[in-house]
């Protein structure tokens, strides 16, 4: 079931990514696993996927134990608390969700220690809902700016959890106005910050996320089925 729910998530996105003009394969699909066990992980990137989205600490360290996320790229995509930063550097390759200066702070200071550049992405709150948390549209320039300054981050580009839509059409004004902000930061020169990643649709608006520009993917329940909580 898992392998075929991933052909048919890369399937869609083929379909999205031609409506664009894009190459499919420029698209990364991200399997956010939460909840999905060590077993459920390695079927869907067996059946595929190009990278796994842990969003809660104590999950990643559990599963990346029983190695359940060998064979793909390693993405923290939920809210990080400092205190859990250590768990996290150097474990995911790319941390999506980087939302404070002073998370941005604590990462910079684990990688120096570890000697490494950590990769990450900038979350931004597009819809500007005080429930969720990513820099402000307004914030963001001056945010990429400190974040060049800090040599042990690798920025590469923005992700967002847009406001939820009843359907893909309420949810795309917002994409198209992070694609915009995507472009916008592009043109901006900073040494150490790219904008090479757009992070941004779900099981529900995926396609819709594609065809406004969004070259990153994070799609769970379309993949697992309906997450027990
Ligand atoms: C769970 C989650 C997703 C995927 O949600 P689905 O609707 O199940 O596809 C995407 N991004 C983040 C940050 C998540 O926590």
């Amino acid at each position: 079931m898992i392998e075929k729910n991933v052909a048919r998530v890369k399937a869609e996105i083929a379909v999205a990514a031609a409506k664009r003009g894009v190459d499919p394969h420029s698209i990364t699909l991200v399997a956010a696993t939460k909840m999905n066990d060590g077993e459920a992980v390695r079927r869907a990137i067996k059946g595929g996927v190009d990278a796994c989205g842990e969003n809660r600490v104590q999950e990643l360290v559990q599963k990346n134990g029983e190695g359940a996320y060998q064979g793909a790229p390693l993405h923290f995509i939920g809210h990080l608390q400092r205190n859990k930063v250590k768990q996290v550097v150097g474990v995911a390759d790319l941390i999506e969700s980087v939302d404070s200066d002073r998370l941005a702070l604590e990462i910079e200071k684990t990688a120096e220690n570890l000697g490494i550049v950590q990769k990450i992405l900038v979350e931004v709150n597009i819809g500007g809902e005080d429930s969720k948390s990513g820099i402000s549209p307004e914030e963001l320039p001056g945010f990429l700016a400190r974040l060049d300054k800090m040599p042990h981050l690798k920025t590469e580009g923005l992700m967002t959890i847009t406001p939820i839509g009843e359907t893909p059409e309420e949810t795309r004004p917002y994409f198209k106005r992070m694609y915009r902000l995507f472009l916008d930061m592009k043109d901006k020169k900073y040494d150490n910050v790219t904008m090479k990643y757009l992070s941004m649709g779900m099981s529900g608006d995926f396609a819709c996320a594609v065809e406004e520009g969004a070259n990153m993917v994070r799609v769970g329940t379309a993949i697992f089925g309906q997450r027990n909580y």
